[in-house]
């Protein structure tokens, strides 16, 4: 499978160029060429098939020419041995006609890891066979700096920089990543929001010269790999359910709602994928009113949906102008100088046709936790809970509803607390973490000053 960026200045490239580049050297995010296809009957036949090969069937098809079917079959199957549930995604039923996606029984407690396991795993074998070495530099509003410690702590030949926005992540979050003992694992606290962290990392990349210099590698969901795992759970989803779901998806940068659309276009039958925000509702904002502009990022209860500006964006508009390389390339340069763009209507109306999206406030998240608590006893973090909140936005719906549990609570006592009156139970995950050394530097919202930090610290 070849892969082209959608700005269309970047040359066709590999699955392992995509997985161990990350952002494509034009500045813009890489699709495969054209979406593999799946029957019905290929579809229907993934019911009650294990996770591990419904993945390894749906990831084959993108990384073919890259890893061997061997390769991929060992990657997948070491990717989820340390999930706490042997369905890796189960499906839960919250009401009638309602259902949880639990995404959350990985080793870091949310769905980040069920991709970054994977990429991961891949990771350290493209290196292996190339004889390379990384650096990684993840911009986090939370998880995926611990899922990609998880998954990238005390390989060789890799470098992990994490930078979280100082103050704006759970402690439980904070200390996930800082309670790392690998020496290749580098925090840091940025005096700054994610969305700073996130134009950080952006210009890091700019920088080719740098970037090639320390091989610079990207492991936020502006890496394709990403979307290509995350695909594999409305597959198995809507395989269980036996009929065309409406996933509700509590967004950020739209990894894992464009992943719904990803498994769209592959051939899967999706009756809607709905978009959840909090109060950084950038993209409820561009889907009801066709304007995509972004706001002052607020701290809410959901703190890893803190992001105004929502990087896979671009995949959707990409797919949604006919892949108009020439259009995206234009809208994303107008965007980053303007912080707006106003979506052209034939843009617009195929990304309506598609997505809905409803904004829900902490109010409302409290309300969701406590009200799925009051009916099924249940504790549900916060991220999804905004998602509950836009369920319960919709209306009737003709098709079942599948909200996306994106975190277990227990990484959010505070907001349970709030809520329902007590913290959840801790899993044995966390238990003795808040007994660890915590290792981090804090560093003030300054490019140079990042490149600097991390310069020395990969010549050491
Ligand atoms: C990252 C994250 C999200 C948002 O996912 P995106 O792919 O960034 O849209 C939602 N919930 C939780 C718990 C997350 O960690």
């Amino acid at each position: 499978m070849q892969f082209i960026s959608t700005r269309g200045q970047a040359s066709q490239t590999s699955f392992s160029d995509v997985l161990l580049a990350g952002l494509a050297p034009d500045g813009g995010l890489y699709l495969p060429q054209g979406w593999p296809q799946f029957s019905p009957a290929e579809i229907a036949a993934f019911k009650g098939a294990r996770y591990q090969d419904v993945a390894f069937s749906i990831l084959s098809r993108f990384t073919s020419g890259s890893f061997s079917d061997g390769e991929l079959r060992e990657a997948v199957e070491a990717a989820y041995a340390d999930f706490d549930a042997p369905e890796i995604a189960p499906l839960t039923q919250i009401a009638n006609d309602q259902y949880l996606l639990e995404l959350f029984h990985g080793p870091t407690l949310s769905f980040k890891d069920i991709a970054l396991q994977v990429l991961g795993q891949l990771f350290s074998r493209a290196l292996a066979k190339c004889g390379g070495r990384a650096t990684i530099v993840a911009a986090t509003s939370g998880d995926t700096g611990s899922a990609a410690i998880a998954a990238l702590g005390g390989l060789a030949n890799i470098d992990v920089f994490v930078m979280h926005p100082k103050g704006r992540v759970s402690d439980v979050q904070r200390r996930q990543m800082t309670t790392s003992h690998h020496a290749n694992v580098h925090n840091i606290a940025l005096e700054g929001s994610f969305d700073d962290a996130q134009s950080i990392v952006k210009m890091l990349f700019a920088d080719t010269a740098f970037a090639d210099q320390i091989s610079l590698t990207a492991v936020n969901s502006i890496n394709f790999v990403r979307i290509a795992a995350q695909c594999v759970y409305y597959f198995t989803a809507t395989a269980a359910l036996e009929k065309p779901a409406t996933f509700v998806v509590p967004t950020g940068n739209f990894g894992d709602i464009f992943a719904g659309e990803a498994a769209s276009r592959m051939g899967l039958d999706v009756a809607r994928l709905v978009i959840a925000t909090n109060a950084n509702d950038i993209m409820a904002r561009a889907l009801n009113d066709g304007v995509y502009e972004a706001g002052v990022s607020h701290a809410t209860l959901s703190p890893s949906m803190d992001i105004q500006v929502a990087s896979n964006f671009e995949r959707a508009l990409f797919e949604a102008s006919n892949h108009d390389a020439d259009w995206t390339a234009a809208a994303m340069g107008d965007f980053a100088r303007s912080r707006k763009l106003v979506l052209p209507t034939p843009v617009l109306s195929q990304l309506r046709a598609r997505y809905s999206a409803f904004a829900s406030d902490d109010l409302e998240t409290r309300a969701a936790i406590a009200a799925v608590h009051r009916e099924t006893g249940r504790i549900i973090d916060p991220h999804t809970a905004v998602g509950v909140a836009a369920a319960r936005k919709i209306g009737k719906s003709p098709s079942p509803v599948v909200v996306l549990s994106t975190a277990h609570p227990a990484k959010f006592p505070d907001a349970v607390r709030q809520a329902i009156g007590a913290p959840p139970p801790e899993p044995r995950r966390l238990s003795g973490m808040k007994d660890l050394p915590e290792k981090l530097d804090i560093l003030s919202n300054d490019p140079v000053l990042i490149k600097q930090f991390i310069s020395s610290r990969v010549a050491a």
